[in-house]
């Protein structure tokens, strides 16, 4: 199948209420115009500087999302165009975010990055973290960020019970955050979880973004 038919097929098997983030680090540009022309409009990348590569030779119209570890001292390069970060795992990072949207004058919608899988390499805020991270008083004081929901990337096994459980935690954490801190704030909406292999659990415990990449563009 195509790159066109694959976008085509995914649309009809997403829910309304899910957003597909067509997942297109390490395929070059060729590919992701094959994906633009089969109407797909978000994409996720996963390095600066190929995204900031990327973002000069593909329409304006793209919504880029950055989803891959990022270092505070990269964003400067990425805050005039990038529409959502994934992937915020410190407050470090936030602030950077924050601070580099203001110089553009923008505001960046971001999500924070829970680590919900047990492999030590994983990224993220323990739950506990991002219930202390995410209170008011900072979510008051970044006026550039908009803190739109939680990310998170499963533990890499073929135990569905284990993949399931993890997403589980996370919708649990989304919609304690979410009624809590985010009572009168009704930016809170987004939870990003589910790739290629795991893009149908995910829906079924509440995911509202997918990253899909392999399925749709090959194997890197
Ligand atoms: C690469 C990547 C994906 C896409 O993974 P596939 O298995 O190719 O669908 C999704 N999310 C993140 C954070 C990634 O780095």
């Amino acid at each position: 199948m195509s790159i066109g038919s694959k976008i085509e097929w995914l649309k009809k098997e997403l829910p309304p209420g899910v957003k597909l983030v067509a997942v297109s680090k390490f395929h070059p540009a060729e590919a992701i115009w094959e994906a633009y022309q089969a109407g797909q409009r978000i994409f996720g990348e996963s390095r600066v500087q190929e995204l900031t590569g990327k973002q000069k030779a593909l329409p304006s119209d793209i919504e880029w999302h950055f989803i891959g570890p990022l270092q505070s001292n990269k964003v400067k390069d990425i805050a005039p165009f990038i529409h959502t970060v994934h992937s915020i795992d410190s407050l470090k990072l936030l602030e950077e975010v924050n601070k580099q949207a203001a110089r553009q004058n923008r505001i960046i919608r971001v999500l924070a990055e829970i680590r919900i899988a047990t492999e030590e390499n994983k990224h993220g805020f323990t739950p506990l973290e991002a219930k202390d991270i995410l209170n008011k008083e900072n979510i008051n004081s970044f006026g550039n960020v908009q803190i739109c929901g939680l990310m998170g990337m499963a533990t890499f096994t073929d135990d569905k019970t284990q993949i399931r459980k993890e997403f589980q935690l996370l919708n649990a954490l989304f919609k304690d955050i979410k009624s809590s801190t985010f009572k009168d704030n009704g930016c809170f909406n987004e939870l990003s979880m589910g790739m290629t292999g795991d893009y149908l659990l995910a829906m079924q415990e509440g995911s509202t973004m997918v990253r899909i990449g392999s399925y749709i563009f090959g194997n890197r």
